[in-house]
């Protein structure tokens, strides 16, 4: 059995940061899908590059800009520009440079499922691999609504919204959250009718109100017909599209269901049992502020998986945080300034806790007490970060 000092599972944006960053020590990255996680696939780089021409074409439409600009193209064929560039920018999907870069570090990458069999043993797609240190970065996977009938209609999540080519002319989309807000602008902005539906009583409600409603009216002038404190009942197929029953009986009908309606932590079958891990009520990977899965020795979380904040930077923190304890330093992480964003034009953009969401509060004065280091992110003098 090939054994390494450190096994990571999930070759995602923590990984990224780790592999190459650990001196001195042989590394395997388990990957069962593409090098590089989410972000640069289908998720971030994707939707970024889409909005971005989405902005563009919008822009030049807009009589401010018509001394400029003589004309511009339909939305059809804007939409078509939007995914050339997106597969362009995307490399089509492919993440063979991921790879190669990973590889060039020295590290090992295993193509395959990793699942833990017993403390220091993980497999990988039916081969058995040994390991000092496992890293979970696993990442996460749409949630699915409970909706009556939702597998009878054309369902998109984010990764077929931002992969395919299809330009829907109707689209319902479950969930105000950032992705929600995000596909929805995109999507009217090339004309589609898009109705949201928001199950509480504003859109991105772990951001202060004031952002919400700008938000939200924003995107009623593009035209999106925004639902607050409203569910989706039931959905029932009508030709190749879907009938939405809302629950004030009013009905929505659409091309296409785009569910938005958040993330969970991707922790299903790792065979974390065996290592007497118990996830979080919301199901999420626990750890310390080392990024230690709590409960467990040698074994650490990163991203997603872990419930922190759901974004590429976190996990770029997270595993900056633990290629620095897994190379002997002490290391602690500090989530008091997590900036973030919802891409529409203009951007909508925070930093640290809100009123309305305050997090965990962290004494400075506690923090002065301890002997390990808050870390801002960046790197020591002369450690490399792999990012
Ligand atoms: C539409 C959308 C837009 C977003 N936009 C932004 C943005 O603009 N900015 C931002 O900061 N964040 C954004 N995010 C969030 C961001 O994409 C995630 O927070 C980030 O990708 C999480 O990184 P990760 O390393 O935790 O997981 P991932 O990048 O998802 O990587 C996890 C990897 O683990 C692999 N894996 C899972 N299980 C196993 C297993 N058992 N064995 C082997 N491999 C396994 C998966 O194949 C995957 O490659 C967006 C998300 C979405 C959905």
């Amino acid at each position: 059995m090939d054994s390494y000092d450190v096994v990571i599972v999930g070759g995602g944006a923590g990984a990224k940061l780790i592999w190459g960053s650990v001196p001195g020590r042989s590394v395997a990255v388990v990957e069962q899908s593409r090098v590089g996680g989410d972000c640069p696939f289908v998720a971030c780089v994707p939707s970024k590059a889409m909005l971005r021409t989405a902005q563009v074409w919008h822009t030049v439409g807009t009589d401010q800009w018509s001394g400029l600009f003589s004309g511009r193209v339909d939305s059809e064929r804007a939409y078509e520009e939007a995914v050339r560039r997106r597969d362009r920018i995307v490399h089509g999907r492919d993440d063979s440079l991921n790879a190669e870069g990973l590889e060039s570090t020295g590290a090992t990458l295993l193509r395959g499922e990793g699942t833990i069999v017993e403390p220091g043993v993980v497999d990988v797609s039916g081969t058995e691999i040994g390991y000092g240190e496992i890293v979970l970065n696993t990442g996460s996977v749409p949630s699915r609504p409970d909706i009556p009938g939702l597998e009878s209609v054309p369902v998109w999540t984010s990764d077929e919204a931002l992969s395919t080519s299809t330009y829907p002319s109707s689209a319902v989309i479950i969930g105000g959250g950032p992705v929600g807000c995000e596909l929805a602008f995109l999507f009217a902005t090339f004309g589609t009718a898009v109705t949201l539906v928001q199950r509480g009583a504003r859109l991105v409600p772990k951001e202060e109100p004031e952002t919400s409603s700008a938000l939200q009216n924003l995107l009623l002038t593009r035209g999106v017909d925004v639902r607050v404190n409203a569910r989706v009942v039931e959905m029932e197929s009508v030709g190749a599209g879907a009938h939405a029953t809302l629950g004030d009986a009013s009905a929505v009908d659409a091309d296409v269901v785009i569910l938005a309606a958040g993330r969970h932590p991707r922790s299903q079958g790792l065979g974390l049992d065996r290592l007497g891990v118990a996830l979080t009520a919301k199901g999420a990977v626990p750890i310390d502020e080392r990024c230690r899965v709590r409960g467990a020795d040698h074994v650490w979380a990163v991203g997603d998986v872990t419930g922190t904040a759901p974004f590429t930077h976190t996990a770029h923190y997270q595993g900056r945080v633990v290629a620095a304890n897994l190379s002997g330093r002490d290391v602690l992480t500090d989530y008091r300034a997590v900036p973030r964003a919802v891409y529409t034009d203009p951007v909508f953009v925070s930093v640290g806790h809100t009123v309305a969401s305050p997090g965990p509060s962290t004494s400075i004065r506690w923090l002065r007490g301890r002997r390990c280091r808050r870390w801002s992110g960046r790197a020591p003098k002369g450690s490399r970060t792999g990012g």
